[in-house]
């Protein structure tokens, strides 16, 4: 059935087709197959003469009796033990697999029992901005449902079941309520009994691991890859790795990242945004400090001979930025952004504001007469907040639309127009 003809006592061959170590643990096995023949499904345009040989390589391999036969004797004492190579079919191989339906959604189209796909678990993974330019990995213990080893998932010890005399095996009841004369409504929900599984078992047959549950709690460590340059938000998957359950196709653990606020650094994209201060001394005078990047280097910064930084300012340098996400060879830019700390106002005295008007340059031309200055009035500067000023602003706004509301609605009816 499986056409090609093997080398005589090949023991190899098909743990290469599946491309696993001979050592391969039953769940690298199942990795690799999901993973290969969902890719060389015929249904999506795969070769089906390699889907097929997936099939029986994975139909040995998972199969402990088969695999210590293959690993001794090869693929030929394989075959006549089988009484002459007649296999499953591949097709019916990957849909038990996948738990009857197809992967791909939608149900199996060869006729097996339509099942559910269990739900995805989604974690929040925090990760700080160092995990993201570092790369890191993270090993998590968490806890899940995984069908009972003891009764591998039947719930009793006879691996019988029996239907649910709640709903008759349909899973579902129906209940009746009368609305009003001659008007009833009719309503289907689970049956309670059962779970909607229309199967029961009996108190003395119920499996001792699981009480009849069919899943048992068990703690796997994931060791979860942060990548290089990864984004906050982005999705690491663990396909079939969430709860187990019967007629179930397991769901995938996702971790979503979530990035912790650096003190120092902001990122966008690509691209590290860091904010430094220079006094004025050093904004005219000119500058030298460390920044220490994300992985512990120490980068000097200074300034170019006689250059001078205003404020608002800012720097790029290149290729210290983030790493790009699967290219962390390349990196985006570095931003500084300069503020200027002036000196408290007050300070200078006399001499020292000719000394610095001799040096800066000159204030613009101010000439005015006597004349002139006896026609202009006097003022005084006042200090202000303007934040303060904004919002005290606001509030007397706030108040004077509510004042006027307040009459609108008593007096005449008035459309107000200031929202
Ligand atoms: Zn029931
Ligand atoms: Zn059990």
């Amino acid at each position: 059935m499986f056409g090609r003809a093997p080398k005589k006592s090949d023991n190899t061959r098909y743990y290469d087709i599946l491309g696993v170590s001979k050592t391969a643990s039953t769940d690298e096995l199942k990795k690799a197959y999901r993973k290969a023949a969902i890719k060389n499904h015929p249904d999506k345009g795969g070769d089906p003469e390699k889907f097929k040989e997936l099939a029986q390589a994975y139909e040995v391999l998972s199969d402990p009796e088969k695999r210590d036969i293959y690993d001794q004797y090869g693929e030929d004492a394989l075959k006549e033990g089988m009484g002459g190579g007649a296999g499953h079919s591949p097709f019916d191989i990957f849909e038990s697999f996948f738990g009857g339906a197809s992967p791909f959604g939608g149900g199996s189209s060869r006729g097996s029992r339509r099942q559910r796909r269990g739900e995805d678990v989604v974690h929040p993974l925090k990760v700080s901005l160092e995990d993201l330019y570092n790369g890191t990995s993270k090993k998590l213990s968490l806890a899940r449902n995984i069908l009972c080893p003891k009764c591998k998932g039947k719930g009793s010890k006879s691996g019988a079941s029996m239907k649910c005399p709640g709903c008759q095996g349909s899973g579902m009841k129906i209940s009746i309520r009368q609305l009003g004369p001659g008007m009833i409504q009719q309503m289907q929900h689970m049956c309670n009994d059962c779970k909607g599984s229309g199967e029961t078992i009996s108190e003395k047959d119920k499996c001792t691991q699981c009480k009849g549950e069919k899943v048992v709690q068990d703690k796997k460590t994931l060791e979860v890859h942060v990548e290089k340059g990864m984004q906050h938000g982005q999705k690491i998957t663990f396909p079939g790795e969430a709860d187990e359950a019967p007629d179930t196709i397991t769901g995938d653990i996702v971790f979503v990242l979530q990035l912790k606020e650096h003190a120092k650094f902001k990122r966008k994209g690509d691209d590290l945004f860091v904010e430094h201060t220079l006094n004025l001394t050093e904004a005219l005078c000119g500058f030298q400090f460390v920044i220490v990047h994300l992985d512990g280097r120490h980068l000097l910064i200074k300034s170019a001979p006689g250059e001078i930084v205003k404020p608002g300012q800012f720097k790029a340098i290149n290729d210290e930025g983030m790493p790009m996400y699967q290219r962390p060879f390349m990196k985006g830019k570095l931003y500084i952004h300069f503020s200027v700390d002036f000196p408290e106002s007050g300070s200078l005295t006399l001499d020292q504001c000719k000394a610095l008007e001799a040096i800066l340059p000159s204030k613009p031309s101010q000439e005015m007469t006597d004349m002139e200055l006896d026609e202009c009035e006097e003022t005084i500067l006042q200090d202000v907040n303007m934040e303060e000023e904004m919002r005290r602003k606001q509030q007397q706004h706030m108040h004077e639309a509510y004042e006027e509301e307040e009459e609108a609605a008593s007096g005449p009816r008035v459309q107000c127009a200031q929202q």
